[in-house]
């Protein structure tokens, strides 16, 4: 059962057939006491709204006890009336009809109104038309009925009976079913509910109640002069600025209030010639006024809901947008939404800062200019552009470009971009372009493929050896002429190719690892590493060392450098000389100190005084045996550590000087 039936039932409670019934039983006896005499029930008895109320709120079906309880009660209440029992029972029939029928259309028509399968209130002015609509026609047939009954059965003058019977019953399912559901969806809906006087307040209510009073007293006191126009002002006063319940409220008071003035035989409507003429008036003029209260109200009602809908959209559409910028604003890679007519829509600061420009700055025009090269040097044709070649509707992911920075050196750039779904208010096509700073990795996988190259070269020089001096045991084994002493040669030579790629592959591995392990810093005694390298090297009378401050590094990395400059200092020596090397310190500034490794070695030639720190640059590649790699790894070591090298000429004579800075411990 739906929820609007239930609560319906809730309210008016199991027995709530028998209350309408007895409501009805009421009236009609009310009327009956009445001095106004009319054929069937009386012109001032709602039956019409009133059964249709019940059978909607009762949730009852086409074949039921509350239809039944109505059949009956009608023909008591005929009876009641003074008709003739077969005419008391058709007439009965014509209202168990056009209730159904009413009831019908409504739950087919306004599915969604409370108390016709939904919940919402009457508050769409085409639900209105439907009601109206409804009512009409289950009031027609019922009229139809009516008046076939008469017909056949009545003694009576048919007269006006049936238009008689259509005003009356349409005029008060009107006032009652709208009056009705409006209230019983009230109580029924849950908290917190909309503002039953709306935009008014309760002052202007008072108002809007003590000009009604007025004017219905007007028009009522002077019956001879046709004053019931100004009675609209105050139902579109109500209708304009309160809620559609209290609309609805008012058109009910004022249509009972009229209705029992006319038949007490008060008012313009009492006045008439004929008295149901008077009547019918009445009703369509109470018709009249719940029409254009409700139709006042509920459009009121639909224009506020299609407003608050537009609020809540706006609402959302600013915090969807405000995510969305905070999203795009906090992303490390590059963005920009562009349209076919070279438009910048979108842009967030990391696409500002890989092009080297203010945000302010950016259009598509110098974007254009800054990144007119692919990564690998060539020219950009116009039409081949990413960005363009998205608008064209193809997605492209990648593509590395070149950005020119202003007077920062030239930056790689990964371009992935997408066609975004078109402008169709300007027919425009839009794409979306995403940037990614890739010249670190760009610069990292060049140097992987030299490093690459030179590993296999260098590795590939000894393996030569090995095989060449082993082919050559082979052969002498096979002619039976090696003899001890060519033997011990070709071995040594083999064992020293096997050592110089041994000592290749551990200075790969030391190259490989020296930057990828973390720092651990603390305080260093330089004095003792330099006594720890020259002893492992066996050369504790060729190495001195001076007073260093201590250091705040990493002990095993200083370790690494100071091994590989004294090796280099033992190494490099002019045949027959005696090696020797001093290493001196002293505090430099800004918290480092300086360190000097001195030697009396054969120097560096002036121009490779730099290059020697690149990977496999050797100066003195024919005489000494190396792999290059020794002070690339003494550099990047400093360089982690925020320090510096350089490589000088010894101004004491021969030899060189190497001077480092390194973080000092200040503790
Ligand atoms: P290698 O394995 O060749 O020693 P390094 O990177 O340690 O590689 O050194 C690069 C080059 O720098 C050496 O090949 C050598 O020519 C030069 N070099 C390094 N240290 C000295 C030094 N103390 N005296 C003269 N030349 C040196």
């Amino acid at each position: 059962m739906p929820g609007d039936r239930k609560m319906a039932r809730a309210i008016i409670g199991p027995g709530g057939g028998f209350v309408f019934a007895g409501c009805l039983m009421v009236l009609a006896l009310g009327t009956r006491a009445s001095d106004y005499e009319a054929p069937g029930f009386a012109t001032g008895l709602p039956v019409g709204g009133i059964a249709m109320l019940w059978l909607l709120l009762r949730g009852a079906r086409v074949l039921s006890w509350d239809g039944a309880l109505l059949l009956v009660v009608g023909v008591g209440a005929n009876l009641v009336l003074g008709s003739k029992p077969e005419l008391a029972v058709a007439l009965a029939g014509a209202v168990l009809v056009q209730t159904v029928l009413g009831v019908l259309l409504l739950r087919l028509w306004c599915p969604d109104l409370w108390g016709c399968g939904g919940q919402r209130p009457l508050d769409r002015p085409r639900v209105l038309a439907r009601f109206g609509v409804a009512m009409v026609v289950g009031t027609a047939a019922g009229a139809a009925l009516a008046t076939a009954s008469w017909t056949l059965l009545g003694d009576g003058d048919l007269d006006l009976g049936g238009v008689l019977w259509f005003g009356r019953n349409a005029c008060s399912a009107f006032i009652v079913v709208t009056f009705g559901l409006l209230l019983g969806q009230r109580i029924t809906s849950r908290r917190p509910r909309p503002r039953l006087l709306s935009e008014a307040t309760w002052a202007e209510l008072a108002a809007a109640v003590l000009f009604t009073v007025g004017m219905y007293g007007l028009a009522f006191s002077f019956e001879t002069l046709p004053l019931a126009f100004p009675l609209l002002a105050a139902t579109v006063w109500i209708g304009l600025r309160f809620s559609t319940l209290l609309s609805a409220t008012h058109s009910f008071l004022a249509g009972v209030a009229t209705i029992f003035l006319t038949m007490t035989g008060i008012g313009p409507f009492a006045a008439v010639d004929r008295v149901e003429i008077g009547y019918l008036l009445a009703e369509f003029y109470i018709a009249t006024l719940v029409v254009t209260g409700l139709g006042l109200s509920t459009g009121r009602d639909e224009r506020e809901a299609l407003a608050a809908e537009l609020r809540r959209t706006k609402e959302e559409a600013d915090y969807q947008g405000s995510v969305r910028q905070a999203v795009i604003g906090s992303m490390n890679e590059g963005l920009f939404v562009l349209d076919a007519a070279g438009a910048l829509l979108l842009h967030n600061a990391a696409a500002a800062e890989i092009f080297g420009l203010a945000e302010q700055e950016l259009t598509c025009e110098l974007l254009a200019a800054r990144s007119d090269r692919w990564a690998d040097g060539t020219p950009m044709v116009d039409g081949d552009r990413p960005s363009s070649r998205a608008l064209l509707g193809e997605t492209v992911r990648d593509a590395e470009i070149l950005v020119r920075n202003g007077d920062q050196p030239d930056r790689v750039v990964a371009v992935s971009a997408m066609p975004l779904p078109r402008d169709e208010l300007r027919a425009r096509a839009r794409a979306l372009v995403l940037f990614r700073d890739t010249t670190i990795e760009h610069a990292r996988r060049e140097e992987l493929a030299a490093f690459a190259g030179v590993v296999a070269h260098d590795l590939r020089n000894p393996l030569a050896a090995i095989d060449g001096w082993t082919e050559m045991i082979a052969d002498e084994l096979d002619t039976g002429g090696l003899d001890a002493e060519l033997a011990r040669e070709f071995v040594s030579r083999v064992r020293s190719s096997s050592r110089r790629m041994r000592e290749l592959i551990r200075d790969l591995l030391t190259h490989a690892t020296s930057s990828a392990r973390d720092l651990e810093v603390s305080c260093v005694d330089v004095g003792s590493l330099v006594a720890e390298v020259a002893s492992g090297r066996h050369a504790e009378k060729n190495v001195t060392c001076g007073p260093v401050p201590p250091l705040l590094a990493d002990r095993v990395l200083v370790r690494q450098v100071l091994d590989n400059l004294i090796g280099n200092a033992l190494k490099y020596v002019a045949p027959g000389v005696e090696p020797r090397i001093a290493v001196h310190g002293c505090s430099g500034k800004l918290g480092f100190v300086t360190i000097r490794v001195i030697d009396n070695g054969i120097g560096i030639p002036e121009g490779e005084r730099e290059q020697i720190f690149d990977e496999f640059h050797r100066a003195h590649y024919r005489d000494y045996e190396g792999s290059g790699l020794g002070l690339s790894i003494v550099r990047r070591i400093i360089n982690r550590h925020d320090g510096t090298i350089t490589a000088l000429a010894n101004p004491d004579g021969p030899g060189s000087v190497f001077e480092l800075t390194l973080p000092a411990y200040d503790g």
